[in-house]
């Protein structure tokens, strides 16, 4: 740390990504990518001219994405805010509405605490149930902003969108914030709220089942207020931070839905596949509504699974944290690495293939 770094920063911990190793080539199940490649709009989209376009700043507003979300979600353009990843999202949102303080999750998306502690803001882990479930009664009428992935990560767990509302009524004073990144793989997306309660922050992300991490396009949903208070904070951080070719190939995937959903079919039968797999080799799983699986064994530990399968050209994603040590998150990759990956897991145990 260089003597100019502002001091109340210096105890910061960044947030550590999934790691994206060049060495070899990997089965990647490490950060919930999607194994099927983007639409073929999108392709389309980054056309030669829209690559001669790129002398010109993007549109700030994002016009044609905000319609085109707006068009899919049954919304107003004014209700869709849209954003460098839904991180970017999280950032904005943490810093405009958690002055009272933010309750999330002990065991949830790392990113939160960081931003917390980069905005100075007052928080509290609420830990999960013994089963890593999330009991709504603990966030309730504690006069905070409140944070909740649906479905959970690394857990994969998904609430019921009545357990939502249970959170929205019993905090009006305050933004529950409701990150959506995995919703698209079965759990259920609390957007057609968004009219009834204007404390409602929904965040969904291009990342996962549009197959865009790359590109960086996350957005939200909420009511115009919430909406022009983080259009207010995006246009005192970066008004272009979502890029031009960004913008072009969101608009595309969004007019091609029914491809994505159609991945995200596909990955939900991957993923009862392998879920299926492990337990008969003695893995106990979560019961998971994302595109990634959290699963233990007895039989070897998380952090020797995690490198054993890393030497044999696999990587799934492992965190030293006391309570969840003995688990790995996998992501769902496609049927065939699925498979690569249960025949991986089968070698490390001595089972027979
Ligand atoms: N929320 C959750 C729960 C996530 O797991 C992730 C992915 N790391 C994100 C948000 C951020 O995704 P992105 O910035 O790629 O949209």
């Amino acid at each position: 740390m260089s003597k100019y770094f502002n001091p109340r920063l210096a105890s910061l911990e960044a947030y550590t990504p999934g790691e994206q190793p060049r060495d070899r080539t990997y089965i990647k199940l490490n950060t919930n990518e999607s194994p099927y490649p983007p639409s073929r709009g999108v392709r389309k989209a980054l056309d030669r001219q829209r690559i001669d376009a790129l002398r010109l700043y993007c549109d700030p507003n994002a016009t044609l994405l905000k319609e085109e979300l707006a068009k899919l979600y049954d919304k107003k353009p004014s209700e869709v805010f849209v954003s460098n990843g839904s991180d970017d999202i999280l950032n904005f949102a943490f810093l405009a509405f958690g002055a009272d303080g933010i309750l999330f999750p002990d065991i949830s998306y790392g990113f939160y605490e960081v931003f917390a502690n980069l905005h100075g803001l007052s928080y509290e882990k609420v830990s999960l149930k013994k089963d890593f479930t999330i009991d709504v009664d603990d966030y309730c009428k504690q006069n905070k902003m409140v944070v909740i992935a649906n479905p959970n990560a690394p857990t994969g767990l998904a609430l019921p969108v009545k357990k939502i509302e249970k959170l929205l009524k019993a905090n009006p004073g305050h933004v529950v914030l409701i990150d959506e990144a995995y919703v698209d793989f079965g759990g259920e997306s609390c957007a057609d709220l968004v009219e009834k309660y204007p404390n409602l922050l929904c965040v969904q992300t291009f990342s996962k089942s549009r197959s865009m991490a790359g590109a960086r396009l996350g957005f939200a949903i909420g009511s115009q207020e919430l909406i022009a208070d983080l259009e207010k904070i995006k246009y005192s951080t970066n008004p272009y931070n979502v890029n031009a070719l960004t913008q072009a190939a969101g608009v595309a995937a969004v007019q091609e839905n029914g491809y994505y959903m159609r991945n995200c079919r596909r990955i939900i039968k991957s993923r009862n596949y392998t879920k299926k797999e492990l337990e008969k080799l003695g893995f106990e799983v979560l019961p998971s509504k994302a595109n990634f699986l959290f699963a233990k064994t007895d039989k070897v530990g998380g952090r020797e699974l995690y490198l054993l399968l890393k030497e044999k050209g696999i990587l799934v994603r492992h965190f030293q944290k006391e309570r969840i040590k003995d688990f790995n998150r996998i992501t769902i990759g496609s049927q065939k690495e699925m498979e690569a990956f249960i025949d991986a897991v089968k070698e490390i145990l001595g089972e027979s293939l």
